[in-house]
Protein backbone atom coordinates (compact mmCIF):
# COMPACT_ATOMS: atom_id res chain seq x y z
CA UNK A 1 0.00 0.00 0.00
CA UNK A 2 0.93 3.97 -0.92
CA UNK A 3 0.16 6.23 1.88
CA UNK A 4 -0.19 10.16 0.83
CA UNK A 5 -0.53 13.49 2.28
CA UNK A 6 -3.77 15.30 1.16
CA UNK A 7 -6.43 17.99 1.03
CA UNK A 8 -5.17 20.81 3.89
CA UNK A 9 -2.09 19.72 4.87
CA UNK A 10 -0.69 19.75 1.48
CA UNK A 11 -2.36 23.40 0.45
CA UNK A 12 -1.30 25.00 3.86
CA UNK A 13 2.39 23.63 3.39
CA UNK A 14 2.80 24.91 0.22
CA UNK A 15 1.30 28.68 1.31
CA UNK A 16 3.67 28.66 4.11
CA UNK A 17 0.64 28.47 6.52
CA UNK A 18 0.73 26.80 9.64
CA UNK A 19 -0.49 22.87 9.03
CA UNK A 20 -2.98 21.94 12.05
CA UNK A 21 -4.56 18.53 11.21
CA UNK A 22 -3.20 15.62 8.37
CA UNK A 23 -5.93 13.89 6.23
CA UNK A 24 -4.01 10.67 4.32
CA UNK A 25 -5.45 8.37 1.44
CA UNK A 26 -4.31 5.59 1.68
CA UNK A 27 -3.96 3.43 -1.96
CA UNK A 28 -3.49 -0.51 -2.84
CA UNK A 29 -5.14 -1.39 0.63
CA UNK A 30 -8.21 -3.20 1.95
CA UNK A 31 -9.94 -2.86 4.73
CA UNK A 32 -8.87 -5.86 5.98
CA UNK A 33 -5.08 -5.15 5.88
CA UNK A 34 -5.93 -1.70 7.27
CA UNK A 35 -7.60 -3.07 10.82
CA UNK A 36 -4.65 -5.94 10.67
CA UNK A 37 -2.26 -3.01 10.85
CA UNK A 38 -3.80 -1.79 14.03
CA UNK A 39 -5.81 0.95 12.20
CA UNK A 40 -9.55 1.68 13.90
CA UNK A 41 -12.31 2.17 11.25
CA UNK A 42 -14.74 5.50 12.21
CA UNK A 43 -16.26 6.02 9.03
CA UNK A 44 -19.72 5.16 9.20
CA UNK A 45 -20.12 6.23 5.15
CA UNK A 46 -16.80 5.62 3.61
CA UNK A 47 -13.75 3.77 4.99
CA UNK A 48 -11.81 5.91 6.95
CA UNK A 49 -9.55 4.88 9.69
CA UNK A 50 -7.76 6.24 12.92
CA UNK A 51 -3.78 5.80 13.00
CA UNK A 52 -3.45 4.01 16.10
CA UNK A 53 -0.88 5.94 17.25
CA UNK A 54 -1.35 9.38 15.41
CA UNK A 55 -5.39 9.39 16.01
CA UNK A 56 -5.02 11.10 12.05
CA UNK A 57 -7.60 10.17 9.88
CA UNK A 58 -6.57 7.44 6.59
CA UNK A 59 -9.04 6.84 3.98
CA UNK A 60 -8.96 4.53 1.49
CA UNK A 61 -8.81 5.82 -2.23
CA UNK A 62 -12.39 6.09 -3.21
CA UNK A 63 -14.33 6.87 -6.33
CA UNK A 64 -18.29 8.58 -5.97
CA UNK A 65 -21.19 8.78 -7.62
CA UNK A 66 -24.54 11.11 -7.22
CA UNK A 67 -27.09 8.61 -6.73
CA UNK A 68 -29.54 10.78 -5.57
CA UNK A 69 -30.67 14.07 -3.57
CA UNK A 70 -28.22 15.89 -0.94
CA UNK A 71 -25.55 14.80 0.73
CA UNK A 72 -26.80 10.78 1.51
CA UNK A 73 -27.33 10.44 -2.67
CA UNK A 74 -23.56 9.27 -2.66
CA UNK A 75 -22.45 5.78 -3.75
CA UNK A 76 -18.73 5.28 -3.08
CA UNK A 77 -16.22 2.36 -4.70
CA UNK A 78 -13.45 1.99 -2.72
CA UNK A 79 -11.10 -0.92 -3.75
CA UNK A 80 -7.00 -1.25 -3.99
CA UNK A 81 -7.23 -0.83 -7.72
CA UNK A 82 -8.55 2.58 -7.04
CA UNK A 83 -5.78 5.31 -8.27
CA UNK A 84 -4.63 8.31 -6.64
CA UNK A 85 -5.48 10.43 -9.54
CA UNK A 86 -9.61 9.15 -9.03
CA UNK A 87 -9.53 9.86 -5.73
CA UNK A 88 -8.30 13.62 -6.25
CA UNK A 89 -10.90 14.10 -8.74
CA UNK A 90 -13.77 13.54 -6.18
CA UNK A 91 -12.50 16.38 -4.32
CA UNK A 92 -13.75 20.08 -4.27
CA UNK A 93 -11.09 22.69 -5.25
CA UNK A 94 -7.90 22.00 -7.65
CA UNK A 95 -6.13 23.57 -4.17
CA UNK A 96 -7.18 20.75 -2.36
CA UNK A 97 -6.50 18.25 -4.80
CA UNK A 98 -3.10 17.82 -4.52
CA UNK A 99 -0.95 14.66 -2.44
CA UNK A 100 2.17 14.16 -1.40
CA UNK A 101 3.94 10.99 -0.24
CA UNK A 102 6.62 10.79 2.29
CA UNK A 103 9.23 12.61 0.16
CA UNK A 104 7.20 15.29 -0.30
CA UNK A 105 6.76 14.99 -4.10
CA UNK A 106 3.76 15.98 -5.34
CA UNK A 107 0.87 14.82 -7.20
CA UNK A 108 -0.84 17.08 -8.97
CA UNK A 109 -3.04 16.02 -11.76
CA UNK A 110 -5.36 18.71 -11.81
CA UNK A 111 -3.01 22.05 -11.45
CA UNK A 112 -3.92 22.93 -7.69
CA UNK A 113 -0.19 24.41 -7.53
CA UNK A 114 -0.75 26.73 -10.97
CA UNK A 115 -4.09 27.91 -8.93
CA UNK A 116 -2.29 28.97 -5.66
CA UNK A 117 -0.04 30.59 -7.56
CA UNK A 118 -3.25 32.64 -9.39
CA UNK A 119 -4.61 32.63 -6.31
CA UNK A 120 -7.68 31.36 -7.78
CA UNK A 121 -10.40 28.57 -6.06
CA UNK A 122 -11.20 26.69 -9.08
CA UNK A 123 -12.97 23.19 -9.31
CA UNK A 124 -11.71 19.85 -10.09
CA UNK A 125 -14.56 18.76 -12.01
CA UNK A 126 -17.90 19.13 -13.17
CA UNK A 127 -19.30 16.38 -10.38
CA UNK A 128 -18.41 19.88 -8.29
CA UNK A 129 -21.68 19.91 -8.57
CA UNK A 130 -22.95 17.04 -6.75
CA UNK A 131 -22.75 18.39 -3.73
CA UNK A 132 -23.89 21.14 -2.54
CA UNK A 133 -22.02 21.74 0.64
CA UNK A 134 -19.26 22.72 -1.53
CA UNK A 135 -20.73 26.35 -1.91
CA UNK A 136 -20.26 26.85 1.39
CA UNK A 137 -17.07 25.38 1.55
CA UNK A 138 -16.05 27.02 -1.40
CA UNK A 139 -17.13 30.67 0.12
CA UNK A 140 -15.54 29.45 3.58
CA UNK A 141 -12.42 28.93 1.73
CA UNK A 142 -12.63 32.54 0.22
CA UNK A 143 -13.47 34.38 3.65
CA UNK A 144 -9.58 32.32 4.79
CA UNK A 145 -7.68 33.11 2.09
CA UNK A 146 -9.46 36.51 0.91
CA UNK A 147 -5.95 38.39 2.98
CA UNK A 148 -3.90 36.05 0.54
CA UNK A 149 -5.63 37.29 -2.21
CA UNK A 150 -7.91 34.35 -3.57
CA UNK A 151 -10.82 34.96 -5.31
CA UNK A 152 -13.44 32.28 -6.49
CA UNK A 153 -12.92 31.57 -10.13
CA UNK A 154 -15.92 32.53 -12.70
CA UNK A 155 -16.24 29.19 -14.05
CA UNK A 156 -16.53 28.06 -10.24
CA UNK A 157 -18.74 31.09 -9.84
CA UNK A 158 -20.93 29.84 -12.09
CA UNK A 159 -21.22 26.14 -10.96
CA UNK A 160 -22.16 27.47 -7.80
CA UNK A 161 -25.45 29.64 -8.85
CA UNK A 162 -26.41 26.80 -11.13
CA UNK A 163 -26.38 24.92 -7.62
CA UNK A 164 -27.98 27.71 -5.60
CA UNK A 165 -30.69 28.12 -8.52
CA UNK A 166 -31.36 23.82 -8.40
CA UNK A 167 -32.82 23.94 -5.14
CA UNK A 168 -29.75 21.40 -4.27
CA UNK A 169 -29.22 23.54 -0.97
CA UNK A 170 -32.26 22.93 0.37
CA UNK A 171 -31.57 19.51 0.78
CA UNK A 172 -28.28 20.25 3.06
CA UNK A 173 -29.29 19.73 6.84
CA UNK A 174 -28.82 22.09 9.32
CA UNK A 175 -26.12 20.18 11.25
CA UNK A 176 -23.66 20.55 8.64
CA UNK A 177 -24.74 23.95 7.45
CA UNK A 178 -23.83 25.39 10.63
CA UNK A 179 -20.94 23.51 10.76
CA UNK A 180 -19.88 25.51 7.63
CA UNK A 181 -21.09 28.97 8.71
CA UNK A 182 -19.65 28.29 12.15
CA UNK A 183 -16.19 27.60 10.59
CA UNK A 184 -16.64 30.70 8.46
CA UNK A 185 -17.48 33.27 10.59
CA UNK A 186 -14.35 32.81 12.60
CA UNK A 187 -11.85 32.85 9.65
CA UNK A 188 -10.33 36.51 9.34
CA UNK A 189 -12.61 37.70 6.60
CA UNK A 190 -16.08 35.99 7.54
CA UNK A 191 -17.74 39.21 5.58
CA UNK A 192 -16.40 37.36 2.10
CA UNK A 193 -17.88 34.53 3.10
CA UNK A 194 -21.29 35.75 3.08
CA UNK A 195 -20.30 37.83 -0.05
CA UNK A 196 -19.66 35.25 -2.09
CA UNK A 197 -22.67 33.44 -1.20
CA UNK A 198 -24.43 36.64 -2.24
CA UNK A 199 -22.76 36.66 -5.33
CA UNK A 200 -23.45 32.86 -6.27
CA UNK A 201 -27.02 33.16 -5.34
CA UNK A 202 -26.64 30.92 -2.17
CA UNK A 203 -27.52 33.76 -0.05
CA UNK A 204 -30.80 34.14 -0.78
CA UNK A 205 -31.96 30.49 -0.54
CA UNK A 206 -29.67 30.20 2.88
CA UNK A 207 -30.80 33.23 4.69
CA UNK A 208 -33.22 35.57 2.63
CA UNK A 209 -33.00 37.45 5.57
CA UNK A 210 -29.70 38.69 5.51
CA UNK A 211 -29.93 38.75 1.52
CA UNK A 212 -33.05 41.17 2.09
CA UNK A 213 -30.41 43.80 3.76
CA UNK A 214 -28.97 44.72 0.29
CA UNK A 215 -30.32 47.49 -1.59
CA UNK A 216 -32.12 48.77 1.61
CA UNK A 217 -31.25 52.44 2.92
CA UNK A 218 -30.39 53.97 6.32
CA UNK A 219 -30.21 57.31 7.43
CA UNK A 220 -26.80 58.88 6.41
CA UNK A 221 -26.32 60.70 9.28
CA UNK A 222 -25.46 57.87 11.47
CA UNK A 223 -24.73 55.54 8.28
CA UNK A 224 -22.31 57.03 5.77
CA UNK A 225 -22.25 53.58 3.97
CA UNK A 226 -26.42 53.79 3.61
CA UNK A 227 -26.95 50.08 2.57
CA UNK A 228 -27.87 48.39 5.46
CA UNK A 229 -26.06 44.96 3.31
CA UNK A 230 -22.90 46.92 3.23
CA UNK A 231 -23.21 47.84 6.77
CA UNK A 232 -23.91 44.11 7.76
CA UNK A 233 -20.52 42.86 6.69
CA UNK A 234 -18.47 45.86 8.20
CA UNK A 235 -20.11 44.84 11.20
CA UNK A 236 -18.95 41.81 10.42
CA UNK A 237 -15.34 42.67 9.50
CA UNK A 238 -14.96 44.77 12.43
CA UNK A 239 -15.70 41.66 14.88
CA UNK A 240 -12.88 39.36 12.82
CA UNK A 241 -10.43 42.41 13.28
CA UNK A 242 -11.58 42.66 16.98
CA UNK A 243 -10.96 38.52 17.72
CA UNK A 244 -14.57 38.25 18.66
CA UNK A 245 -15.94 34.96 19.34
CA UNK A 246 -18.55 32.83 17.54
CA UNK A 247 -21.09 34.08 19.68
CA UNK A 248 -20.43 38.13 18.96
CA UNK A 249 -20.29 37.64 15.42
CA UNK A 250 -23.48 35.94 15.03
CA UNK A 251 -25.06 38.31 16.46
CA UNK A 252 -23.03 41.15 14.64
CA UNK A 253 -24.59 39.13 11.27
CA UNK A 254 -28.75 38.82 12.40
CA UNK A 255 -28.95 42.38 14.21
CA UNK A 256 -30.47 44.76 11.70
CA UNK A 257 -32.69 41.78 10.03
CA UNK A 258 -35.56 43.85 11.25
CA UNK A 259 -34.51 46.60 8.62
CA UNK A 260 -35.30 44.67 5.75
CA UNK A 261 -38.80 44.51 6.72
CA UNK A 262 -39.26 48.10 6.47
CA UNK A 263 -41.87 49.27 4.02
CA UNK A 264 -40.19 51.54 1.02
CA UNK A 265 -42.37 54.50 2.29
CA UNK A 266 -40.67 55.19 5.19
CA UNK A 267 -36.98 54.77 4.41
CA UNK A 268 -34.02 55.31 4.97
CA UNK A 269 -35.62 55.46 8.69
CA UNK A 270 -36.47 52.15 10.44
CA UNK A 271 -38.77 52.94 13.28
CA UNK A 272 -38.62 49.59 15.60
CA UNK A 273 -36.67 47.74 13.54
CA UNK A 274 -35.27 45.91 16.75
CA UNK A 275 -38.62 43.90 17.86
CA UNK A 276 -39.78 43.72 14.13
CA UNK A 277 -36.70 41.44 13.41
CA UNK A 278 -36.55 39.40 16.56
CA UNK A 279 -38.55 36.99 14.74
CA UNK A 280 -36.47 36.89 11.45
CA UNK A 281 -33.48 36.29 13.78
CA UNK A 282 -35.68 33.08 15.34
CA UNK A 283 -35.88 31.98 12.00
CA UNK A 284 -33.01 31.89 10.89
CA UNK A 285 -31.28 30.71 14.55
CA UNK A 286 -33.61 27.78 14.19
CA UNK A 287 -33.26 27.09 10.60
CA UNK A 288 -29.48 26.11 10.98
CA UNK A 289 -30.21 24.99 14.93
CA UNK A 290 -27.47 27.29 15.80
CA UNK A 291 -25.87 26.34 19.85
CA UNK A 292 -28.00 28.29 22.78
CA UNK A 293 -25.77 30.91 23.52
CA UNK A 294 -25.65 31.96 19.68
CA UNK A 295 -28.85 31.59 19.42
CA UNK A 296 -29.65 33.78 22.33
CA UNK A 297 -27.05 36.42 21.88
CA UNK A 298 -28.36 37.14 18.31
CA UNK A 299 -31.83 37.59 20.16
CA UNK A 300 -30.98 39.75 22.90
CA UNK A 301 -28.65 41.60 20.47
CA UNK A 302 -31.43 41.92 17.72
CA UNK A 303 -33.66 43.40 20.56
CA UNK A 304 -31.37 46.00 22.49
CA UNK A 305 -28.56 46.99 20.40
CA UNK A 306 -29.81 50.68 19.88
CA UNK A 307 -30.05 50.62 24.01
CA UNK A 308 -26.72 49.75 23.78
CA UNK A 309 -25.97 52.77 21.57
CA UNK A 310 -27.44 54.98 23.89
CA UNK A 311 -26.55 53.95 27.53
CA UNK A 312 -25.28 57.52 28.25
CA UNK A 313 -29.03 58.87 27.62
CA UNK A 314 -30.48 55.98 29.19
CA UNK A 315 -32.95 56.92 32.17
CA UNK A 316 -31.43 54.50 35.28
CA UNK A 317 -34.99 52.87 35.36
CA UNK A 318 -34.29 51.77 31.55
CA UNK A 319 -30.84 50.99 32.43
CA UNK A 320 -31.99 48.58 35.39
CA UNK A 321 -34.33 47.05 32.80
CA UNK A 322 -31.68 46.29 30.40
CA UNK A 323 -29.44 44.75 33.08
CA UNK A 324 -32.31 42.71 34.47
CA UNK A 325 -33.27 41.42 30.25
CA UNK A 326 -29.48 39.96 30.46
CA UNK A 327 -29.63 38.66 33.91
CA UNK A 328 -25.79 40.36 34.33
CA UNK A 329 -25.95 39.19 38.01
CA UNK A 330 -25.23 35.53 37.29
CA UNK A 331 -24.62 35.89 33.24
CA UNK A 332 -22.02 38.59 33.06
CA UNK A 333 -19.58 36.82 30.39
CA UNK A 334 -23.39 37.29 28.33
CA UNK A 335 -23.56 41.36 29.17
CA UNK A 336 -19.64 41.65 27.53
CA UNK A 337 -20.85 40.01 24.71
CA UNK A 338 -23.22 42.67 23.85
CA UNK A 339 -21.47 45.63 24.53
CA UNK A 340 -18.80 44.07 22.28
CA UNK A 341 -21.77 43.39 19.69
CA UNK A 342 -22.67 47.34 20.20
CA UNK A 343 -19.25 48.12 19.62
CA UNK A 344 -18.53 46.27 16.44
CA UNK A 345 -21.82 47.87 15.03
CA UNK A 346 -20.92 51.20 15.80
CA UNK A 347 -17.30 50.61 14.46
CA UNK A 348 -19.43 48.83 11.23
CA UNK A 349 -19.81 52.42 9.76
CA UNK A 350 -17.67 54.31 6.57
CA UNK A 351 -15.69 56.16 8.08
CA UNK A 352 -16.47 55.32 11.94
CA UNK A 353 -14.06 52.38 12.23
CA UNK A 354 -11.74 54.27 14.58
CA UNK A 355 -13.97 56.29 16.52
CA UNK A 356 -14.21 55.43 20.64
CA UNK A 357 -17.18 54.20 21.63
CA UNK A 358 -17.70 55.29 25.50
CA UNK A 359 -21.27 53.40 25.96
CA UNK A 360 -18.46 50.34 26.32
CA UNK A 361 -17.50 51.46 29.66
CA UNK A 362 -20.00 53.06 30.69
CA UNK A 363 -22.28 49.73 30.57
CA UNK A 364 -19.55 47.70 32.15
CA UNK A 365 -19.65 50.40 35.26
CA UNK A 366 -23.39 50.26 35.35
CA UNK A 367 -23.15 46.42 35.69
CA UNK A 368 -20.42 46.39 38.08
CA UNK A 369 -22.47 49.45 40.10
CA UNK A 370 -25.96 47.27 40.20
CA UNK A 371 -24.07 43.79 40.79
CA UNK A 372 -22.35 45.15 43.65
CA UNK A 373 -25.43 45.77 45.65
CA UNK A 374 -25.58 43.81 48.89
CA UNK A 375 -28.55 41.37 49.33
CA UNK A 376 -27.06 40.72 53.16
CA UNK A 377 -28.35 44.18 54.53
CA UNK A 378 -31.78 43.58 53.32
CA UNK A 379 -32.13 40.00 54.78
CA UNK A 380 -30.91 41.53 57.42
CA UNK A 381 -33.66 43.98 57.94
CA UNK A 382 -36.07 41.07 57.48
CA UNK A 383 -36.95 40.97 53.73
CA UNK A 384 -37.91 38.06 52.12
CA UNK A 385 -39.51 36.53 49.03
CA UNK A 386 -41.06 39.45 46.06
CA UNK A 387 -40.42 42.08 48.73
CA UNK A 388 -36.85 41.19 48.61
CA UNK A 389 -36.88 41.32 45.23
CA UNK A 390 -38.57 44.70 45.21
CA UNK A 391 -36.13 46.26 47.92
CA UNK A 392 -32.82 44.96 45.54
CA UNK A 393 -34.46 46.51 42.77
CA UNK A 394 -34.60 50.04 44.72
CA UNK A 395 -31.34 49.72 46.18
CA UNK A 396 -29.96 48.95 42.22
CA UNK A 397 -31.97 51.51 41.14
CA UNK A 398 -30.59 54.09 43.58
CA UNK A 399 -26.78 53.04 43.18
CA UNK A 400 -27.48 53.31 39.05
CA UNK A 401 -29.09 57.04 39.51
CA UNK A 402 -25.70 58.20 41.79
CA UNK A 403 -23.86 56.41 39.11
CA UNK A 404 -25.60 58.33 35.98
CA UNK A 405 -25.27 61.25 37.90
CA UNK A 406 -21.08 60.78 38.74
CA UNK A 407 -20.58 59.67 34.60
P1 LIG B 1 -9.26 22.58 6.59
O1 LIG B 1 -7.99 23.36 6.68
O2 LIG B 1 -10.48 23.42 6.77
O3 LIG B 1 -9.27 21.29 7.36
P2 LIG B 1 -9.25 20.82 4.35
O4 LIG B 1 -9.05 21.12 2.91
O5 LIG B 1 -8.26 19.91 4.99
O6 LIG B 1 -9.35 22.21 5.04
P3 LIG B 1 -11.28 18.95 5.20
O7 LIG B 1 -12.70 19.22 5.48
O8 LIG B 1 -10.38 18.55 6.32
O9 LIG B 1 -10.72 20.26 4.48
O10 LIG B 1 -11.24 17.87 4.05
C1 LIG B 1 -10.03 17.28 3.59
C2 LIG B 1 -10.06 17.18 2.08
O11 LIG B 1 -11.16 16.36 1.68
C3 LIG B 1 -10.26 18.48 1.34
O12 LIG B 1 -9.04 19.15 1.13
C4 LIG B 1 -10.89 18.02 0.06
O13 LIG B 1 -9.91 17.52 -0.80
C5 LIG B 1 -11.76 16.86 0.49
N1 LIG B 1 -13.14 17.24 0.82
C6 LIG B 1 -13.69 17.43 2.03
N2 LIG B 1 -14.99 17.71 1.96
C7 LIG B 1 -15.32 17.66 0.65
C8 LIG B 1 -16.51 17.83 -0.10
N3 LIG B 1 -17.68 18.12 0.50
N4 LIG B 1 -16.44 17.70 -1.44
C9 LIG B 1 -15.28 17.41 -2.04
N5 LIG B 1 -14.14 17.25 -1.41
C10 LIG B 1 -14.12 17.37 -0.08
MG1 LIG C 1 -8.37 19.05 6.93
Amino acid sequence: MQIYKVGGAVRDRLLGRPVTDIDWVVVGATTEEMLAKGFRPVGADFPVFLHPKSGEEYALARTERKSGRGYGGFTFHASPEVTLEEDLIRRDLTINAMAEDDQQNLTDPYHGQRDLEARLLRHVSPAFAEDPLRVLRVARFAARYAGLGFTVAPETLALMRQLSESGELEALTAERSWKEIARALMEDQPQVFIQVLRECGALKVLMPEVDALFGVPQPEAHHPEIDTGVHTLSVLEQAAQHKQPLTVRWACLLHDLGKGLTPEEEWPRHIAHEQKGLKLIKAVNERFKAPKDCQELALLVGEYHTHGHRALELKPSTLLELLQSFDVYRRPQRFEEFIAACEMDARGRKGLEQRSYPQADYLRGAATTARSVAVQPLLEKGFKGPELGEAIKRERLKALKAYKEKA
